[in-house]
């Protein structure tokens, strides 16, 4: 797949197959957070209708043109996936197992269908059993719970809509249900956060057992609630709110993260991203190691062939685009809509020549240059604890890591931000506090 000079994204059909990360984009959440500047909204179900009406129709629009990839992993995130009726998401991987070929393990011509992961987002206050047991029925096997607080007072200061106690219930739910594999979202550096309160919710959560926690800081994100009132001059606003951690409770917090979370039984694999063994999350690990992913749904982002876009983030143009979509598919010869879109070869219509009206859903589409692909392949990879291997670089790129970064890369051991370790490159515990900082090194100007 690349951009044409029109922007257009054209598909090639390849000899070989190539791996494809799926994400799909559900915008929908019950009542928007204070700190979230996410894409995602609450809609009437007339909306929620409409707009799984389009997902389905962009999903449909590959079909056929997905030959050369494989897909082992697929992401349904949010907003919040599990806010809507289950039977939307089965609709999407009944569509999704139609029009990709998914699975692991690929020879020339065999494939793993069976250990593909799949992972959707739940939010506590929105799961139930039966949601639970359907998720399990579409071949789902990886739970993502946004918890971010054992605390209640702290979850109503984030204007998330449950309890730690509505959330453990959920989590025991899913664990009856049989999913082996629940990652944990947490957030720390909250308002009024203590060391104390965020230590009990890293103990509370590992003791859950779930196979995999996040623990992102928060970060006060410009056009949220809390940009008006921690970064703007809304005093009024403020008022009553606590303040943000000072530098050096953050500071602390963020060590006592790793110590704690080792503690029990978890291995920290990326910068914020902690594992028992053999549970990373293998799709994101994918977007850090650089494999292309195709984004689907409103605002969803795509890396194919280091071509980069993403889709509109305007709900009309984005359903807009879909319905004319379908119109086509509807008036072909065939009078086929996307509910039956064709595997290929059966006498279907050429879907190819509808591919354009689709594109029309496709914004800044850029191909990477070598030089942004080094970039991306050193500071993606760095974000992960192995690091990066010197090998690769060269296997990618032709070239050695050293002769592009040299000067940087001995300026970072030096100041003991890197391990500069054979082929071996990868962050010290320093540069994992000050990451932000490494990782900047590594542009090229
Ligand atoms: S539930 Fe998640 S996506 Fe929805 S508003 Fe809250 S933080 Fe944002």
């Amino acid at each position: 797949m690349y951009g044409d000079m029109a922007g257009n994204i054209i598909i090639k059909r390849e000899p070989g197959l190539s791996r494809l990360g799926l994400y799909i984009h559900i915008p929908f959440c019950v009542k928007k957070c204070g700190y979230c500047d996410f894409l995602s909204a609450p809609a009437d179900e007339d909306t929620i209708r409409i707009y799984f009406d389009a997902l389905l129709a962009e999903i449909g629009s590959y079909d056929g043109r997905t030959e050369g990839y494989y897909v082992p992993t697929i992401y349904i995130g949010g907003g919040t996936p599990s806010a809507v009726s289950p039977d939307y998401i089965c609709e999407v991987m009944k569509a999704v197992r139609r029009v990709f070929r998914t699975g692991i393990n690929i020879t020339d011509d065999s494939y793993d269908a069976g250990d593909v992961e799949i992972t959707v987002e739940a939010n506590p206050g929105t799961v139930n059993g039966e949601k639970l047991a359907l998720y399990k029925e579409a071949g789902i096997n990886r739970i993502s719970f946004g918890l971010q607080s054992v605390h209640d007072h702290e979850l109503k200061l984030l204007g998330r809509i449950h309890t730690y106690k509505q959330f453990e219930e959920n989590y025991r739910l899913a664990r009856s249900l049989g999913y082996g594999n629940i990652n944990i979202d947490l957030i720390s550096a909250l308002p009024g956060q203590t060391i104390n309160s965020w230590e009990e919710t890293l103990r509370i959560t590992a003791g859950l057992s779930p196979e995999h926690i996040s623990a992102y800081s928060l970060i006060i994100e410009e056009g949220t609630p809390f940009y008006d009132i921690y970064k703007g001059n809304a005093s009024e606003i403020s008022y009553g709110y606590p303040d943000l951690p000072d530098e050096d409770t953050d500071r602390a917090i963020y060590a006592i993260t790793k110590d704690i979370l080792n503690e029990y039984g978890y291995h920290q694999y990326e910068i914020s991203n902690y594992s028992r063994p053999g549970y990373i999350c293998r799709h994101n690990a994918s977007y850090w190691t650089g494999i292309q992913y195709l984004g689907m749904g409103l605002g969803a982002s795509s890396l194919i062939e280091n071509t980069r876009f993403n889709n509109t983030a305007s709900l009309s143009e984005y359903i807009g685009a879909c319905k004319e979509y379908c119109k086509n598919v509807k008036n072909a010869p065939s009078g086929q809509n996307y509910h039956s879109l064709p595997g290929t070869d059966k006498g279907m219509p050429d879907i190819n020549c509808l591919l354009p009206d689709l594109t029309g859903i496709r914004r800044n589409v850029e191909h990477l240059q070598v030089k942004q692909q080094m970039e991306e392949f050193m500071f993606l990879g760095l974000r992960m604890t192995k690091g990066i291997s010197r090998d690769a670089f060269l296997k990618r790129f032709n070239i050695h890591a050293d002769e592009i970064y040299g000067e940087v890369l001995r300026k970072l051991e030096s100041g003991g931000l890197i391990l500069n370790d054979g082929d071996n490159i990868r962050l010290t515990g320093y540069g994992t506090d000050i990451s932000n900082y490494v990782l900047a090194e590594f542009m090229l100007n």
